[in-house]
This record gives C-alpha cells, structure tokens and sequence, in this order.
C-alpha cells in the first residue's frame, strides 16, 4: 500500500510484576492498520489483547517499543500530548457501553465534541447525522436505559466517532451482545470503517463475526501473528 499506516505498534513489550513474579504480556509485539481497514484481534481471555488496545490508544504506555500515530512517534511525548493526540484521532468503545445514563443519546454523542469545543448546534448537527447513519433516527432522545443492548452499543460507537478520529479501538464491543445483535452491531462497525476510512482493531471471541474483517490477527506469546 502507498499510504502510510495510522497506527503502528512496533516492538512493544509489556509485563507486569507480580511479588516475585513477572508476567510478560506483550513481547515485539509489531502490528500495522491502515485507512480503511478493520483488523480482528482474536485470542483467549488473558492473552493480552486489552493491553494492546490500552497501548494503542495511548492509555499505557509500554515498557519498550513504540506507538506511532499517523507516522507520529507517540512514547516520549508529555501526557498532556498524548491526551491531545487520543482525544483528536482516536475513539474507544467498550464491552460495556459507559453511556451516560441520565443523557439522552444525542447529548451522549453532542458532549464529546463540546468538550472540544464545537458549539452546541454544529454538535447536535453531526451527532443526528450520526446516529442517523447508524439506524437510530427514531431514538435520539432516549436514555440509554430505554434503548436495547445493540442500540446501546451503537449509540457508543457513534461516541466514539463523534470528533471525525482515524482510528477506532474496540474491546469486545459485542461480547455482552445476542448473536443476532452482535451482527447487527458489527455490520454498523463494517459500514462505518468503509464510510469513512477509519482504521479500527476489534477484539472479539466471535470468528464469524471476525471473517467479515478485512483482516485477522492473533498474539501469540507475546506477539502479535497473522492470521490471513
Ligand atoms: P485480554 O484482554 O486478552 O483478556 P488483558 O490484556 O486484559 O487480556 O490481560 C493480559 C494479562 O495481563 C492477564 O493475565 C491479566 O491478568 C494481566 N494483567 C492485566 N492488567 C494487569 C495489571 N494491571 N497488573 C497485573 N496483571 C495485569
Ligand atoms: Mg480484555
């Protein structure tokens, strides 16, 4: 590909001390995304792969190695830098969805880009258009207590995305989900990543799911390996 990846793992290692122990999660872990692509990160529980998206997102800092975003080195930066560059480039979902729950789902979408400093309107603007494209017209001024499961998690992937990031991180985003809604979730994912030329990484356990991906990979001991 000609265009430079937006984000870059290179060489990451992680461990935690444990008393006496030492527990290395991450050892060179190396892993390109590109514009555009959505690359499943499957592996079993424990074998780090919220440490690599934590690492990614610039939540944690490695132990050696580095993060390049947008061809950017990100390690030695001040934090105030690297919650700059998060904030701007990067969004997060979770398994859990961590809507606000006394916010409707427009407000829970409106408030990221007025925290950057988008008036109200231009930010009401978007996050209709938003929830719009992701099949929640008629939900815009519910809480997230009256919205379904699925509804709940599209409405955080519509968070995440609010401030226009290039890089998406998601952390088993289906994985407290029905199969039926799952699949409805990742297609929401998959429409949004070609809309927009997102990069996104998703964890999930679900192979299906994962072969609708443009790309597989796995950790293994420490590594992150292709898995086509
Ligand atoms: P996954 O998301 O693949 O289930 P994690 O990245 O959450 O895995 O964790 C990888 C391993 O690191 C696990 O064995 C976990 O217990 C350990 N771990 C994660 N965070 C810490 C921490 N803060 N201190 C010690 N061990 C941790
Ligand atoms: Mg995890």
């Amino acid at each position: 590909m000609n265009t430079p990846p937006v984000l870059q793992l290179e060489a990451i290692e992680r461990r935690y001390v444990q008393g006496e122990a030492t527990l290395v999660i991450l050892n060179g872990a190396t892993l390109a995304v590109w514009p555009g692509e959505s690359v499943a990160l499957i592996a079993p529980s424990g074998a780090g792969k919220s440490t690599l998206l934590h690492i990614a997102g610039l939540l944690e800092h490695p132990d050696a190695g580095e993060v390049y975003i947008g061809e950017r080195a990100t390690t030695q930066l001040a934090d105030s830098e690297r919650t700059a560059i998060r904030r701007s480039e990067i969004g997060f979902v979770y398994q859990f969805h961590h809507l606000l729950p006394e916010f409707s789902a427009i407000e829970n979408v409106m408030l990221p880009q007025m925290i950057r400093g988008l008036g109200k309107s231009e930010a009401r603007r978007r996050a209709s258009e938003l929830l719009g494209f992701l099949g929640l017209a008629e939900r815009l001024n519910h809480r997230p207590a009256e919205l379904s499961g699925g509804e709940q998690q599209r409405v955080a992937i519509a968070r995440a995305v609010a401030n226009a990031p290039r890089i998406l991180l998601a952390d088993e985003p289906t994985g407290n989900l029905d199969p039926y809604t799952a699949n409805r979730v990742f297609d929401t994912l998959a429409k949004l990543v070609q809309a927009t030329e997102l990069a996104a990484i998703v964890a999930t356990h679900n192979l299906e799911l994962a072969s609708r991906m443009s790309r597989r990979v796995t950790i293994k001991d420490g590594q992150v390996i292709d898995l086509g």
